[in-house]
């Protein structure tokens, strides 16, 4: 069966989703998901955390971009999608740099003691605390909320994601890109990749030029709660320096060992190791035993060298829209990268300044 819409998208993550939703009011849009439900690779598996002065310039400017949205998700759903949280940085003595280099830009960050983080966090090792730092702003997003929200957003534009299609080739004739998939044939002028972990194997198939993506493993694991302690209300803890970070979820206490490891695209799964050496950085920073791994879980983060997302028309093919590389702030990032990437398509004048379309664009990562 051939099928034909303006736009194709390749990926039904986050990024594919958000991107068709805010499409599809102006142009036939079809969402092609090569698992067999949308939403299944990194963005399922993420600490759902909005936090404003996470990532480069760049990436604040788009966490400020899509702060709105997230609070008033119009037409997505009828309340907020973000709750409150708050993060608080703890420095070893060692970590003190890098807690500097975080602060350094940011904004609504205030310095707490290590009596105050303590207050925060109870089970904190108070004598390991050099300094510390709370952003109060830090919210959980409902991600799946948001991504439903997105996807709803298509189907009432009469947009479809076909899932159990993966792109197995992709070639470009005549100024119409055609895709070849097993639940049939897509055409179309306009072309997206957002195939996350994939993205440069999705830009090989089609001819254009890789941007370098690496793919990085970041694992998690569920705990039970500490014993008498009231975890729903603490914000997200973390080691200055990344080493680790914990948060309340689901009523269970969720660590990350902060690994980022170099890997081929995959279905990601943890490494025992890596997550048990996690663990134990996370154990000394704190005054109750890990005694219970009750799940855990890894996903791939997406980097380019520059760690900034790549988001824009391709410099060598026309119409191939670049929707990747958004590394550990995908979802907090994707309200902006959507509507910026539905301008870009549309052929409308992009809301972002300058400054943070030529950081974004993809013809800087050209060899
Ligand atoms: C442990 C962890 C914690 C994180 N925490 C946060 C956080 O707190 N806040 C935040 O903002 N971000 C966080 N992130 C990052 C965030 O999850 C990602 O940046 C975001 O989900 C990327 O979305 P995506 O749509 O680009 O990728 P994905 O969700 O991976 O979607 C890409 C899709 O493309 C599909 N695909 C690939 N190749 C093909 C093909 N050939 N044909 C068809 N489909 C294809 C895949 O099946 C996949 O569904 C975290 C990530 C991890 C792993």
């Amino acid at each position: 069966m051939m099928f034909i819409s303006d736009v194709l998208v390749i990926g039904g993550g986050i990024a594919g989703i958000g991107a068709a939703a805010r499409i599809s009011p102006e142009a036939s849009v079809t969402v092609l998901e090569g698992m067999n439900a949308f939403g299944y690779h990194a963005t399922g598996r993420s600490a759902a955390i909005f936090i404003r002065n996470y990532g480069n310039k760049t990436l604040r400017a788009l966490n400020i971009a899509s702060e709105p949205l997230l609070l008033e998700p119009e037409g997505i759903s009828d309340s907020s999608l973000l709750s409150p949280r708050g993060e608080i940085l703890v420095a070893t003595e060692s970590e003190l740099d890098d807690l500097k280099r975080y602060l350094e830009g940011s904004s609504g960050i205030e310095a707490l003691s290590a009596d105050q983080a303590v207050e925060l966090v109870p089970i904190l090792r108070r004598e390991k605390i050099a300094a510390a730092a709370y952003e109060p702003q830090a919210q959980d997003i409902d991600v799946d909320r948001l991504l439903q929200g997105f996807a709803r957003i298509i189907k009432h534009n009469k947009g479809q994601i076909v899932t159990n299609a993966a792109a197995q080739t992709i070639a470009r004739k005549n100024g119409v890109w055609r895709v070849e998939t097993p639940a049939g044939t897509f055409e179309a002028k306009i072309l997206i990749n957002a195939a996350g972990a994939w993205a440069d194997e999705v830009a090989a198939m089609a001819e254009v030029r890789k941007v370098g993506l690496v793919p990085m493993r970041r694992s998690a694991a569920l705990l039970p709660p500490p014993d008498d302690h009231d975890i729903m209300k603490w914000p997200l803890f973390a080691s200055a320096s990344e080493q680790w970070y914990a948060k309340p979820e689901g009523g269970k206490l969720m660590v990350s060992p902060a690994d980022e490891d170099p890997v081929d695209p995959h279905d990601a799964f943890v490494d025992d190791m890596v997550l048990a050496e996690g663990l134990d950085r996370y154990e000394q920073s704190v005054t109750v035993p890990v005694t219970r791994v009750d799940k855990s879980w890894a996903g791939l983060r997406s980097f380019v060298k520059d760690r900034t997302p790549v988001a824009g028309f391709a410099a060598d093919t026309e119409g191939f829209i670049w929707l990747a590389g958004q590394g550990g702030y995908g979802i907090q990032t994707a309200p902006a990268l959507s509507a910026l990437v539905a301008d870009i398509c549309l052929g409308r004048t992009p809301r972002l300044s300058q400054e943070t379309l030529e950081a974004l664009n993809p013809a800087r990562l050209a060899i």
